[in-house]
């Protein structure tokens, strides 16, 4: 039997120490980037924001087998994302308005085994360089899009969708 899990988003982390002012695309050749060399706890909250390369993925509504734990991606949005931009249309207060989206920090991350592989926090725990799509690399706020990354386009708002029929939305494909 499924149930349904709670929605993952981004979400601000204390600050350790002073904020770098960071000019990401104006960066000295030789100081590496701070996803190279900033663990997910050292990050600013100004960093920790911008690692999200803005995929949406984490946003799509999840099915957990009761039985074996396993966790299914469904092709259905929560009904508070934009699926043409993939941002959240509720961002500063999704904490109050969303009770299922969960907030996380680093601690969660290290917690929770479905985050896409994609996911630049996940692919920052893991000791991983960012994708070249990534708009910090790019340089191009659309390239998570351009890529086919994200789930603009692929996705429908769960505002169509009746709770009881998400089954019928799960993606087989690894995500
Ligand atoms: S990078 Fe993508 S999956 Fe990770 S938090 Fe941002 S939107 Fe979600
Ligand atoms: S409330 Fe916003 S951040 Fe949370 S799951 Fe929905 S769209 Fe994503």
């Amino acid at each position: 039997m499924m149930k349904e899990i709670f929605l993952y988003y981004s979400m601000l982390v204390p600050v350790d120490g002073q904020a770098e002012k960071i000019d990401f695309f104006k960066m000295s050749k030789s100081k590496k980037p701070f996803w190279e060399r900033k663990t997910l706890e050292q990050m600013t909250t100004e960093e920790w924001e911008k690692l999200c390369d803005g995929c949406g993925r984490c946003c799509l509504e999840k099915l957990e087998d009761e039985n074996s734990g396993k966790v299914f991606y469904t092709s259905v949005a929560c009904r508070y994302l934009d699926t043409w931009t993939c941002r959240c249309l509720e961002y500063q207060d999704r904490i109050h308005n969303v009770p299922d989206c969960l907030v996380i920090n680093p601690k969660v991350i290290r917690e929770i085994s479905w985050l896409p592989k994609t996911c630049a926090y996940r692919r920052v725990f893991e000791g991983k360089s960012l994708e070249d799509w990534h708009p910090m690399v790019s340089g191009d706020v659309n390239s998570v899009h351009k890529a086919g990354v994200s789930v603009r386009d692929k996705v429908i708002s769960a505002t169509y969708v009746p709770e009881d029929d998400l089954d019928a939305y799960i993606i087989n494909t690894e995500i």
